[in-house]
């Protein structure tokens, strides 16, 4: 018999996350005999989105459908994750390292009495040998680490590992568990949030991130005007969300989000180390800064020296050509 995986799904509002899909290609890598078992946890029907992580890759997928899992607790999850894991007895594990995942996978290595590598960009299969490559020191350097015994329990960074096509011709068993779930102590009320439109900035393949140099919450108008035309997201420094021209929940670096998008457009950001935290690893990094002495053309691919409110609106325009 194969040996198993299990893959944990992550859903936002009503759909898989795409790090869930990720996940299961991370899976293929570490072993692609394996039989791969995605877990979804939730509330009401889950069977659509079982069917899409076996598109995605999943050989078969179980789902904990439950009132009490309709908002993230790590009692709740950890519970009904746990379940499925003592059951399938898997080799490894494997989830994103999103706020949820951050929360949740070291809950369930405790329990496991195992380790946890989290935060993987990369995964370096050589025969037996299966090496996570994973940022330190704040993206400056990169370490690799083997797991020598127990469970492969790892978390990757969205957008690093590429999720396999979607297969609509795929099919695997869906098995809905039911499960009782006690003892939470944590009560959700009510979710409040924040209106935000358009793209989920840690998921978004291209960022347009304003710093101070933006100057105030109109300036960033622009830049939302820019991030709509190119199909992606507004991020922000902390010294913008400092200044209040915007949310902190734009904010990328190491004390807000780390992100790996495609496209990273820095407008008015000086390129602090803790910002660079975030970011660095974006694959093509576009910096727009009137100081041409700026730290952040140290990691730009592309630089323009200039005004930002005389460059955006040129940017905007000839995208529009396109
Ligand atoms: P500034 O450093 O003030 O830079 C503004 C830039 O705009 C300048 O380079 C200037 O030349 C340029 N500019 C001005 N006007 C224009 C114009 N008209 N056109 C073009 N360019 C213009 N920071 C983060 O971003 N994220 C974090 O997570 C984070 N965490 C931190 C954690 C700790 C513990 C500490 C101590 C700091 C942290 N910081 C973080 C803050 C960080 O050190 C910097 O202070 C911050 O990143 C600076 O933001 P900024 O680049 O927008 O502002």
């Amino acid at each position: 018999m194969s040996e198993k995986i299990v893959v944990i799904g992550e859903t936002k509002d009503g759909s898989l996350r795409n790090v869930s899909y990720e996940a299961i290609a991370a899976a293929k890598k570490v072993d692609a005999e394996a039989e791969l078992v995605g877990v979804i946890c939730g509330s009401g029907e889950l069977e659509e989105l079982g069917k899409e992580m076996i598109y995605y890759g999943a050989d078969r997928v179980v789902t904990i459908s439950h009132d009490s899992l309709t908002a993230y607790t790590s009692e709740g999850f950890g519970q009904a994750v746990l379940a499925v894991i003592h059951e399938e007895s898997p080799k490894s594990i494997v989830m994103g390292h999103t706020s949820i995942g951050k929360d949740l996978t070291p809950k369930i290595a405790s329990k496991l009495e195992t380790g946890l590598i989290s935060d993987a960009v990369d995964i370096e299969v050589e025969g037996d040998k299966i090496q996570f490559v994973r940022p330190i020191y704040s993206g400056k350097a990169f370490e690799k680490k083997i797991i020598t015994d127990g469970i492969t329990f790892f978390t990757i960074r969205p957008n690093n590992i590429p999720a396999l096509n979607r297969d609509e011709a795929r099919s695997g068993e869906i098995t809905p568990k039911n499960l009782d779930i006690t003892d939470i102590r944590t009560v959700i009320k009510d979710v409040v949030r924040k209106a935000s439109e358009g793209v989920d900035l840690s998921e978004a393949n291209v960022i347009v991130a304003g710093g101070r140099g933006v100057k105030s919450e109109d300036g960033f108008k622009p830049l939302y005007e820019l991030a709509e035309v190119l199909g992606g997201a507004v991020g922000a420094s902390r010294g913008a969300c400092d200044a209040e021209y915007c949310d902190y929940s734009l904010q990328i670096g190491q004390t807000g989000k780390v992100v790996t998008p495609d496209l990273y457009i820095a407008v008015g950001i000086s390129g602090a180390i803790q910002h660079l935290a975030g970011m660095s690893n974006s694959k093509v990094i576009v910096a727009i800064n009137k100081d041409p002495e700026a730290n952040i053309f140290n990691v730009a691919d592309y630089g323009i020296v200039g005004d930002l409110f005389e460059v955006i609106p040129l940017l905007i325009e000839e995208v529009k050509k396109l």
